[in-house]
């Protein structure tokens, strides 16, 4: 057997189960099972092939045995055309009863399908260019993008052909689709980090550096960040890269995890385990036994974090061209207002759409002439692009609605929280909230000003309740700081009060403009 041969070229690699798994069928090759699958129905799945379907975008979502998949589809650096956002519409409506989620890594989610129905909406993705092979998995994921990309005023340069460079070199990669564990990129040349670059497990980030007399733009580059139940914040790499070397670099890092990631316990097999260990030294001396020579490192041009948010009108780096930011409450969206965005899209600009890792979008390239029109549509009093302090920096994970692994419900209860402070308190800074229905940080809880995941805990009848730990302080600014928690748990039903006392408490004792993260 081929896995035999490696675990003996491996001696370091324990057997585990889903390393066995992945070794005697690719992750990708569950393409190739989808239509025999939708013929025969949920039941003839085998229960040890479930999660060979994350390779394919998909999930299945809570309880599992219902048989309903949650399925994310792949948008690198979050741009979307008109054709492709009718086609995510038609989706969602006809097959996703109606639910339509915006990812904190600028991706689409769809709940409820059936194995039946994903043969078609594999070809009407197909059909628009789109895909969800390495959606989830352990696997290149979604890549993060300068949601301004090509567009930006606070851009070194527009980073569009790289991502989609990296995207194309790693997208059905055999090569690459048996990682240890899930595999995540970011690559943006904004200024203000907007990619939220410490967090992933490899950044290409903006910077020059003085080459021959001439100053180049390029990148810098971070390794080993990402979230889960241990946050690690990446470490630079004493590295600059010019653009045309990114996919070579990319693939070397990749590499590098693939073949020396560890991969005895899934809970300790990110790439942040191996850079924790190794240290940015000795992997950058790894890195260059593969790449050869690369320059040292030059002028980072990163300045502050502005954690993804684009909101209020801007003009462009293009002239008398205008992009428009504007709020979706936790980042979910009807197909109806899907299609309302795209048609705005299409009678404003040029139909593209952007999608922010902030859950919320942003419709470029506005000319000057139609602006005021623009303003007047009525879409955006439901979704302002000058939103409101709490709702408007809020964001939140799938939690117990779909997810198997979450203890608590998650968006609709951040939703309300959010809405009610915004009507019962004014503020006049933003408080950055996000909400997790578990440790597993999917909605980003550790970089959040006021950070909320869920538990289970025993009430004071002794009944077992849905509670929140609170943590406060995370930001990414400077290199990054992870929030802490407070003392103690909140019982969900009294978690709306405790927040508002807290928030009360820092209203009525805070310099004008200081924000809730340097109080
Ligand atoms: Fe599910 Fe936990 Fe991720 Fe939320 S953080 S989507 S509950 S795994």
């Amino acid at each position: 057997m081929v896995y035999e041969k490696f675990w003996s070229d491996n001696p370091l690699i324990a057997k585990n189960k889903t390393e066995i798994r992945k070794l005697e069928k690719d992750g990708l090759k569950i393409f190739e099972d989808i239509a025999h699958y939708a013929a025969n129905g949920f039941e003839s799945i085998p229960k040890e092939e479930w999660d060979m379907f994350k390779w394919a975008g998909l999930y299945l979502q809570r309880p599992k045995e219902a048989g309903y998949w949650m399925m994310r589809v792949v948008i690198p650096g979050g741009i979307v055309t008109y054709d492709q956002q009718i086609a995510l519409a038609g989706i969602a409506e006809d097959y996703g009863r109606g639910v339509y989620d915006i990812t904190t890594r600028q991706a689409i989610q769809f709940h409820w399908l059936t194995i039946e129905q994903v043969p078609d909406i594999l070809n009407r993705l197909e059909r628009v260019g789109m895909t969800t092979a390495g959606a989830c998995g352990d696997i290149t994921r979604n890549i993060i993008g300068n949601a301004l990309a090509g567009i930006d005023h606070d851009e070194l340069f527009d980073t569009r052909d790289v991502l989609y460079d990296v995207f194309e070199y790693f997208r059905l990669n055999e090569d690459y689709s048996n990682l240890p564990r899930k595999y995540k990129m970011s690559i943006s040349a904004n200024i203000h980090n907007a990619s939220n670059a410490e967090i992933n497990c490899l950044s290409f980030n903006p910077a020059t550096k003085e080459m021959e007399g001439k100053t180049e733009v390029g990148f810098h580059v971070k390794v080993g960040g990402g979230l889960s139940s241990v946050p690690m914040l990446a470490e630079e790499l004493d590295l600059f890269i010019l653009p045309e070397r990114t996919v070579e670099v990319a693939a070397a890092i990749t590499t590098i995890f693939r073949d020396f990631g560890y991969r005895e316990k899934r809970h300790r097999s990110r790439l942040k385990f191996l850079v924790a260990d190794w240290g940015p030294e000795q992997f950058l001396e790894k890195l260059l036994e593969y790449t050869g020579p690369l320059p040292k490192k030059g002028e980072s041009a990163v300045k502050g974090w502005n954690a993804g948010y684009f909101y209020g009108i801007h003009q462009q780096k293009q002239k008398g061209l205008h992009y428009v930011g504007v709020n979706i409450p936790v980042g979910r969206l009807t197909p109806a207002e899907v299609i309302e965005f795209a048609e705005l899209a299409k009678n404003y600009g040029n139909g593209e759409i952007r999608y922010c890792n902030s859950q919320n979008l942003i419709i470029p390239n506005v000319s000057e002439e139609k602006l005021e029109e623009l303003k007047r549509e009525s879409i955006f009093e439901r979704f302002p692009y000058q939103p409101k302090n709490f709702i408007g920096y809020s964001v939140s994970c799938t939690g117990i609605e779909y997810c198997n692994l979450a203890l608590v419900e998650t968006k609709n209860r951040m939703r309300s929280i959010s809405e009610r402070l915004d009507r019962e308190m004014a503020l006049d800074v933003p408080v950055r909230m996000h909400m997790v229905g578990c440790p597993n940080n999917c909605g980003q809880r550790a970089i959040a000003e006021i950070g909320l995941q869920g538990i289970k805990m025993k009430n004071q009848d002794k009944k077992m309740v849905e509670a929140f730990e609170i943590y406060v302080g995370g930001t990414l600014q400077e290199g990054g700081k992870y929030n802490e928690k407070l003392k103690g748990k909140v019982e969900a039903e009294q978690l709306y009060h405790v927040l508002k006392e807290l928030i009360l408490f820092f209203k009525q004792t805070k310099l004008p403009a200081e924000t809730f993260l340097d109080f």
